[in-house]
């Protein structure tokens, strides 16, 4: 990955935060993405003699994603990389007590938020002679459901879905587009869910047959992998990395 320009959103934290160093440790410029601009976590990467950048940017606004985009290729040229991670969770209730509003923040970061960075993604890719490769990230409950948690696992398939379709789109003139659909991994949002119902933790590693959860660098190293340009062939795949949880 060595000189090429690697974005990652939601990378203040968990996920995000593993894939940035990642890339950077791999020889990309990491550009580090979240609604709280990642400064400290940005500089972090830059003294250990890294080469990364933090910017302000709300996934599920179209305008602050179009900006970020164009700031970025203004002072890089070019995205080589992507990784669309930015996400949250929904409180867990049954469907129908999901609130309108909870739905429609879900649907705006979840799935409006991949929608809109992999748009401003490709259309600056398309414009590039090396083209790119971009890996949203889905979950383990992209290819599975559980309960209480109606928008995010629709959210969850949606991603899958749009990746497929636009890894179609996009495969022939060399845009590769995958996803990786984590399992349980011990991020703060993980930490939270399991904050607010501690029983969650023992009941989660005793159906994953690694029999514990997952490290954000696990996630990354998946990530990374899918954007090498030396696994040029693989487009449109749904990675999972889940100790085995979905093998039941
Ligand atoms: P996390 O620790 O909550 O980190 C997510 C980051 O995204 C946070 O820094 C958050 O900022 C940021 N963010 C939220 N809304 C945003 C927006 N509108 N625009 C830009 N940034 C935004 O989450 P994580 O556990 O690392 O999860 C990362 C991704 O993996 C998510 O898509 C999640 O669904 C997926 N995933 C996670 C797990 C897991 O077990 N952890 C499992 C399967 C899939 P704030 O904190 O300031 O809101």
């Amino acid at each position: 990955m060595k000189d090429k320009i690697a974005i990652i959103t939601g990378a203040a934290q968990g996920i995000g935060k593993a894939c940035a160093q990642a890339f950077a440790k791999a020889g990309a410029t990491s550009i580090l993405v979240d609604i709280n601009e990642p400064i400290d976590q940005a500089r972090e990467l830059v003294e250990a003699g890294l080469k990364a950048e933090s910017y302000r940017c709300d996934v599920s606004d179209k305008a602050s994603v179009m900006e970020t985009i164009s700031r970025i290729v203004d002072k890089y040229g070019q995205i080589d990389a992507a990784v669309n991670n930015a996400g949250i969770q929904t409180p867990q209730r049954p469907m129908a007590e999901i609130t309108d509003e909870e739905f429609e923040c879900t649907v705006a970061v979840d799935f409006k938020g991949v929608w809109n960075c992999m748009r401003y993604e490709i259309l600056q890719m398309l414009k590039q002679k090396s083209k790119g490769a971009i890996v949203n990230i889905s979950s383990q409950g992209g290819i599975t459901a559980f309960p209480g948690q109606a928008a995010y696992i629709a959210c969850k398939h949606a991603v899958i879905g749009l990746t497929r379709t636009a890894a179609m789109d996009y495969a022939a003139v060399g845009i590769r587009i995958n996803a990786v659909c984590p399992g349980v991994i011990r991020t703060p949002m993980a930490e939270e869910l399991i904050r607010r119902n501690p029983e969650v933790e023992r009941e989660l590693i005793r159906d994953i047959p690694a029999g514990r959860l997952g490290e954000p660098e696990e996630i990354a190293q998946a990530a990374l992998w899918l954007c090498e340009p030396k696994n040029s062939f693989i487009a449109g795949h749904a990675l999972l990395v889940d100790g085995g949880f979905t093998i039941h």
